[in-house]
């Protein structure tokens, strides 16, 4: 915002000096009070010259303000104009909404067989029945029924929630919609309910879905460098993306027709957005390891479901294992889901080189060597993820179990690429035609 200063020359010239400006000697006159005729005597004396000085150095002073006010004012109404536009190509129609209604809600076991087991990949569901499937999660986890969902709003709040993504080869709406799915499994198979209470399962699911609404492709550390709008907004807080991801899921619960928490008592719906803003925050993997020590020491006492800080480790620790769950899946979307990753980055990195800045390696094209980087990956942010999880819950041994596997296929990959004698930087097509030969 620009400061402005008011000065005023005799005879009460009201001069706007722009002292934003690099050259702080422009003067702009906004006005000129003159005096004229004076009605009780013959001529002006002093001071009556001194009273209009001041007088006119007022009326500068409000004009300048006014002005600026303007100023303001119409940012306000250009950024109010830019939302309703944004609102407006993000609606969901009332025959969408009647079109996933019509269907139903089927149970989980008729979208498939083994639907709420571990083994499942939600990624193999076609995108336009992921709504549907959606709701047919909160009808099996009793969302519904407990929390009196009006059908309509729930259907249009998960339309809109999928239409709030946009398509980056990774950070899309399947990402999210498999990040929900597995808390869904984790509810289904660990008996979250005897640990966690129904508000904070039901914010998971919720914040599951939310969780990356908005994201661009590019990361937290590329909206600082790029002073991205968002940066702009929230630079300063830290966490850049998981603000705005929160921020747009309160735009879509604000949206009408959209808030599946309008029948919450002022004190739930307080707590839920608590909820949602903590579990969301969490997906900041700079905040997963700030806490890593205080999970570790959680684990190593054990979980104590009267202990409200515990409540809250273990709604981060959910909602990470949730974020990383591809992981947990078989080799090959294992294998899959690295190539969406990476395809990415690289594209990040190819934007900060255009920029004339140098990319990490993970994310240059050019040096970046898949195995090896997944293979930190896993052994340094995965496995101890899966392993915290594994002691907290010992039903979930397997999840553990298979991201091991997996990190040692890329551990096993590396080597038959070094074997062959290829460069460490071999392309992700490279990689996709070698998918085959690669296995064991
Ligand atoms: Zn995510």
């Amino acid at each position: 915002m620009k400061i402005h200063q008011v000065v005023t020359v005799f005879p009460y010239q009201l001069i706007y000096r722009d002292v934003s400006c690099s050259c702080s000697t422009q003067q702009i006159v906004i006005g000129v009070a003159e005096l004229v005729n004076k009605t009780n005597g013959p001529w002006f004396t002093r001071l009556d010259e001194e009273l209009a000085t001041a007088f006119s150095i007022y009326c500068g002073i409000s004009i300048a303000h006014s002005l600026l006010y303007k100023r303001v004012d119409e940012a306000q109404f250009r950024s109010q104009l830019a939302n309703e536009m944004m609102k407006y190509h993000m609606m969901v129609s009332d025959e969408e909404v009647t079109r996933l209604l019509t269907v139903g809600i089927q149970p989980v076991e008729e979208i498939h067989p083994s639907f709420s087991s571990f083994t499942y990949t939600p990624r193999s569901l076609a995108d336009d029945s992921t709504p549907s499937a959606i709701m047919s999660m909160f009808e099996d986890m009793g969302f519904i029924n407990t929390y009196k969902i009006n059908m309509s709003t729930l259907a249009r709040f998960c339309l809109m929630v999928k239409r709030g993504y946009r398509d980056p080869p990774y950070h899309n709406w399947m990402h999210a919609f498999s990040v929900a799915h597995f808390c869904y499994l984790l509810c289904k198979n660990l008996e979250l309910s005897h640990y966690l209470e129904e508000i904070e399962i039901f914010a998971l699911f919720v914040s599951c879905m939310c969780h990356d609404l908005d994201h661009r492709g590019t990361n937290n550390s590329f909206q600082v460098t790029s002073n991205s709008v968002l940066a702009g907004l929230y630079s300063s807080e830290g966490s850049v993306l998981e603000r705005h991801h929160f921020a747009q899921a309160i735009a879509i619960l604000n949206t009408q027709g959209c808030n599946i928490f309008e029948k919450f008592s002022r004190k739930d719906y307080q707590r839920m957005l608590d909820l949602m803003r903590y579990i969301i925050l969490a997906t900041d993997l700079a905040h997963h390891l700030r806490i890593l020590k205080d999970l570790q020491e959680m684990s190593d006492l054990g979980y104590n479901t009267r202990n409200p800080e515990h409540h809250n480790l273990l709604l981060c620790l959910i909602m990470t294992s949730c974020d990383l769950s591809d992981q947990t899946k078989d080799w090959k979307t294992t294998w899959k889901i690295a190539g969406l990753i990476y395809k990415e980055f690289f594209s990040q990195g190819d934007l900060e080189k255009a920029m004339g800045n140098r990319p990490s390696v993970m994310m240059d094209r050019e040096k970046a060597y898949i195995p090896e980087l997944q293979t930190g990956f896993m052994e340094r942010i995965a496995m101890p993820i899966y392993k915290l999880l594994k002691d907290l819950f010992p039903r979930s041994a397997n999840l553990y179990d298979t991201v091991v596997s997996n990190s040692e296929q890329w551990g096993r990959v590396s080597h038959k690429l070094d074997i062959k004698g290829l460069p460490r930087n071999n392309s992700l097509d490279y990689l996709d035609a070698e998918f085959e030969h690669l296995q064991d």
